[in-house]
């Protein structure tokens, strides 16, 4: 079974995600897009579970951080990301999607895979659009709320393309 851990930023992006396995979110990591957007989080579909990293697990980040010289530019959030990732090592085939490369490092150290996420990333398995629940009109862009009549807007899978995670 694939095993996504999805960080802050990927979620931030505004991007729907879509993945086929289980999608992991630290808990940290939803409290920080509660703050910023809580709609954000109605745009990740499929098998999501919150979980909180074991204490063994934030240790072990915490020296491979310090040992490749990362530990300050990691917050609190973004250790979080990989110890979940650690504690899910062996439930599974684990990879993090994120674009930070100082998660991407460590992780690396970690023996934990990653795939980015703006760049060539999962983003590019699908080609989506969004709905408007009122109109129906669709639009190629995620707004918060529909700038025609202010109804909420819904991801839509236009197309899909084959590409390997
Ligand atoms: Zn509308």
């Amino acid at each position: 079974m694939n095993i996504y851990i999805i960080d802050s930023s990927a979620i931030l992006s505004g991007k729907p995600i879509s993945l086929d396995g289980k999608i992991v979110i630290p808990e940290s990591v939803r409290d920080e897009v509660m703050r910023e957007d809580p709609k954000l989080l109605e745009l990740i579909q499929g098998n999501v579970t919150m979980e909180s990293p074991s204490r063994e697990s934030l240790l072990l980040v915490k020296e491979a951080a310090e040992r490749l010289g990362e530990e300050k530019r990691l917050s609190r959030v973004d250790k979080e990301v990989i110890a979940v990732a650690l504690d899910n090592k062996g439930r599974g085939n684990v990879c993090i999607i994120t674009d930070d490369y100082s998660i991407q490092n460590v992780a690396n150290l970690l023996g934990l895979r990653f795939k980015g996420f703006s760049e060539k990333g999962i983003s590019e398995r699908f080609v989506w659009r969004y709905r408007c629940k009122g109109c129906k009109k669709v639009f190629k862009r995620f707004f918060p709320s529909c700038p025609i009549c202010g109804s909420e807007l819904k991801p839509v899978v236009k197309g899909r393309r084959k590409v390997d995670v």
